[in-house]
């Protein structure tokens, strides 16, 4: 056989084989096998110089360190889209879409937390990968989205074809990147999008390569030429040619039926191994969405509902200490308030010394604020980017912000210690502690009367909870108190 005609052959089949093996998870052939064609691969390359092409199997695993990156003119405008928070917002949409199209029906989707990207192919060869970048021009990335396995290099389609979708990590694949940051001291990334974001933007192709990156497609460009007039129809067909699309879709006449979408999605998201965010709508006849066309800055033929925000951007104020209970002193972050998941955030514990360090935040800084298990609010990272030189590092102070005393912090441990036990801040500690509900459990005496009765020196220690009644008229004389509150109180 001809040996040209040879390597196209195995660049196929070897390409067939490794979707099969990383995508659909279902290999056909041995892995012996898979080594045996990619070493006569490897040889017929190697005596054909003249036909080296980085899109085949052999190249696409080897980093390379690359300039930088050029810029490429989107032929479309690559838009991001409206958002929208409620119910009643699509109800607006779905109406303003039926103003012109009655009839019209409409395709949700998941809306991935990611980077979006544009692939180009020209007569089924993988020739260029472009960012969003500001909608009209984006990055090429070619290289660096070559290393990403479910990105196909070689599709069965003639002429010019282009795709986006969204690269993203999987939540998998963004624990072990940090655990591997952990241990080798470098600052943690904040979440699998800026994961993605920066893998894809380092100019060390071996870089992305580690990082095990997926793509979804979900936009095939010009369709209508393909002969394709229905979004869900352009779904399917970009699956049918290989690309990684995500067939959980639907497609909804009514607003009930997309918002049961978005409950459903609402309800799966944790358990899914990539990132969402919200869900997408989009008219599904793709002649609708040419007509309906763009507003200013966003395209009226979709929108996006989005969850409400899980982690939101805010300014570290400042960080203050206090001391617990056993004197263990713990830095808290003082925040520009900012509303996550529903409620207003201004304060956040930092835990210890070492979670300042590892996760490098500076007073001054723009950070990174999540709700851990949607509760707790949680400072994930600060955003370096935003650094303008006036941040201040957080030294660790050496003496308690209540009594003066030194603070230690002994080998091995991550806290630091307030040294003396008369410390008030550990007194008033222990003392909430012991009337609250997992202690004592004692009835009319909460956190705010201790602090009340130990500023006004009638309760200094465990002893005088038992000696209040003798104190009945000094208490009586303070803000809050009632003859019927003290009597439920002693008894
Ligand atoms: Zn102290």
């Amino acid at each position: 056989m001809d040996e040209a005609l040879r390597i196209q052959q195995l660049r196929k089949q070897l390409e067939t084989y490794a979707r099969e093996y990383y995508i659909q998870d279902a290999p056909t052939v041995t892995d012996q096998e898979y080594d045996r064609l990619m070493h006569e691969l490897e040889d017929l390359e190697a005596g054909h110089p003249e036909l080296a092409d980085p899109n085949s199997p052999t190249q696409r695993v080897i980093g390379a360190i690359l300039p930088g990156f050029e810029k490429y003119t989107h032929a479309r405008r690559m838009l991001s889209l409206g958002d929208i928070f409620s119910r009643e917002e699509l109800e607006e949409f779905v109406a303003r879409v039926r103003k012109e199209f009655p009839g019209a029906s409409f395709v949700a989707e998941c809306k991935y937390d990611g980077l979006a990207m544009a692939l180009h192919y020209e007569d089924g060869r993988f020739v260029r990968a472009v960012t969003r970048g500001d909608g009209l021009t984006g990055e090429v990335v070619t290289a660096n989205v070559r290393t990403i396995r479910s990105v196909p290099m070689y599709i069965d389609a003639p002429g010019h074809v282009e795709v986006r979708g969204e690269v993203y990590m999987p939540k998998v694949s963004f624990e072990r990147l940090n655990e591997v940051q952990t241990t080798l001291h470098l600052p943690l990334f904040a979440n699998p999008r800026n994961a993605a974001a920066g893998s894809i933007r380092n100019l060390d192709t071996s870089v992305a390569a580690s990082r095990n990156l997926e793509i979804f497609l979900y936009w095939y460009q010009n369709a209508l030429e393909h002969g394709i007039n229905t979004q869900a129809r352009a779904l399917e067909a970009m699956h049918a040619m290989g690309f990684p699309v995500n067939m959980d879709f639907a497609v909804c006449d009514t607003v009930d039926e997309l918002w049961a979408f978005i409950e459903k999605t609402r309800e799966k998201r944790s358990s899914l191994p990539y990132e969402i965010d919200g869900v997408v709508i989009k008219v599904n006849s793709l002649e609708q969405e040419e007509a309906l066309g763009l507003n200013a800055k966003t395209p009226r033929y979709a929108i996006a509902y989005k969850y409400p925000a899980q982690e939101v951007q805010t300014r570290l104020d400042d960080i203050f200490l206090t001391i617990g209970r056993t004197g263990v002193a713990t830095p808290n972050a003082v925040l520009t308030p900012v509303r996550v998941a529903g409620t207003l955030v201004s304060a956040a514990s930092l835990h210890n010394e070492d979670l300042i360090r590892d996760r490098d935040l500076r007073i001054g800084d723009t950070v990174i604020i999540r709700k851990a298990g949607d509760i707790i609010p949680e400072v994930i990272a600060s955003v370096k980017e935003q650094r303008d030189g006036t941040q201040v590092p957080y030294v660790f102070p050496d003496t308690c912000p209540v009594c003066g005393s030194e603070l230690i912090r002994l080998p091995e441990e991550a806290d630091h210690f307030c040294t003396n036990p008369d410390c008030p801040a550990q007194v008033l500690g222990s003392l909430i502690h012991f009337v609250s509900r997992e202690a004592m459990n004692i009835d009319g005496l909460g956190e705010k009367k201790v602090c009340q009765l130990h500023e006004a020196h009638l309760l200094d220690t465990i002893q005088d909870i038992y000696h209040l009644a003798e104190k009945r008229e000094e208490i009586l004389a303070l803000h809050g108190w009632s003859d019927k509150g003290f009597d439920k109180l002693l008894a």
